[in-house]
């Protein structure tokens, strides 16, 4: 970019086109749109009624029936998508549950589409909410060493415990014995990488099966897009697209999300399969691949803390791309709105802005309706 030569003030003042609203709309560099945000929801197989996540103010586990209120919601104001997270009522260590006929994602993808046909549904493909031990793929004996976790905060753990420990906290599996966090797993078990994308595979088809309008992997496991796009391909459903948590990197702002489906890990953490924080080059790679197998679009997560990466891939790839405002981000706005220490909607509508700012085309946030409801 070369800056025109000016002699600067008085002939130049910048202050001239941020006098008036009107003229700071005129001259706006982004914006964005409600079609442009993706609402996350968690539906809870057992729930009766919608159970407030406390470590996520304003988010809840839904019911069937009251899911499909905040789809028919996120339909008037014309939100982009709805992208779903199911929590089973039974676990174990395949995580069969996930690719159920009658699971509970399934079951959701249909309430939202009677409820809101003309709403997107998007369903994300892993196995983590699904497994006894909490981890995104099946488990094997390895040379791979899980490493110890670090503890998680009290709420998390009171979430975790109202979400229904079947639900990732209660089971163990057997062979490993109780196991506190933060202990070292004795065994040196790892995620499979080749036998979780076939069981990612089948659950990505069956969301195809259910109704989903797209599906999204975000287990990190090498080839997930390719194996998925051929399941779809050889099953009739090659225009279903695939949004591919592409560079999924391994965070702590994960922590309220877990604790609100009950799928942190039972021992070690997903740094194994996830990437690492201080990887830039490795992102440009996960997405070149991603796209090479059938990505559609591509995603990074977190959102905020790496939105150099948002930047660069954009520049890089000029491919659909899509951020993340994850759990812990939601929640640091959040708490500090509540404790009168910023104004919340001021600062989530500058989070969009800055996604935008940085290259994103779409933005998942747990605040799409309020924010679509300030548009
Ligand atoms: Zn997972």
């Amino acid at each position: 970019m070369t800056l025109i030569k000016s002699k600067g003030w008085p002939a130049t003042r910048l202050r001239r086109l941020r006098a008036t609203p009107q003229l700071r709309a005129l001259v706006r560099e982004s914006n964005f749109t409600a079609a442009q945000l993706i609402l996350p929801c968690f539906v809870k197989e057992a729930a009766k009624k919608p159970e407030p996540i406390s470590s996520m103010p304003g988010v809840v586990r839904h019911s069937l029936k009251s899911l499909a209120e905040e789809a028919k919601q996120a339909e008037k104001l014309g939100i982009g998508a709805i992208l779903l997270f199911g929590i089973p009522s039974k676990k174990d260590a395949h995580g069969s549950q996930a690719d159920e006929e009658s699971g509970v994602v399934q079951e959701a993808v249909r309430t939202v589409k009677r409820a809101a046909p003309k709403l997107a549904v998007i369903t994300d493909v892993c196995l983590c909410e699904y497994t006894n031990h909490g981890h995104c793929g099946i488990l094997t004996s390895g040379k791979q060493r899980v490493l110890p976790l670090s503890p998680p905060t009290p709420t998390v753990l009171a979430d975790a415990a109202r979400s229904g420990k079947a639900s990732g906290c209660g089971k163990r599996m057997p062979h490993h014995g109780p196991l506190a966090f933060g202990s070292r797993h004795p065994l040196t078990s790892y995620v499979d990488n080749d036998s979780t994308l076939k069981r990612l595979a089948a659950v990505a088809l069956s969301h195809a099966k259910a109704g989903a309008d797209m599906v999204a992997p975000s287990a990190m496991m090498d080839g997930q897009v390719r194996i998925i796009r051929r399941m779809l391909d050889e099953n009739g459903y090659e225009s279903l697209p695939i949004l591919a948590y592409a560079a999924k990197y391994s965070s702590a702002f994960y922590g309220p999300f877990r604790g609100a489906v009950g799928s942190a890990p039972q021992f070690g953490d997903r740094a194994a399969y996830q990437m690492d924080p201080h990887n830039v080059d490795e992102a440009l790679r996960e997405v070149a691949l991603d796209i090479e197998e059938g990505a559609d679009i591509v995603m990074v997560k977190p959102g905020y803390a790496y939105l150099d990466v948002v930047r660069v891939i954009k520049e890089r790839f000029h491919w659909p791309l899509a951020i993340y405002q994850v759990s812990g981000e939601y929640a640091m706005v959040k708490a500090a709105a509540a404790r009168g220490w910023l104004d919340g909607d001021r600062a989530f509508k500058e989070l969009v802005a800055s996604a935008r700012r940085a290259g994103a085309d779409l933005v998942i946030t747990y605040e799409a309706v309020s924010l679509a409801k300030q548009l």
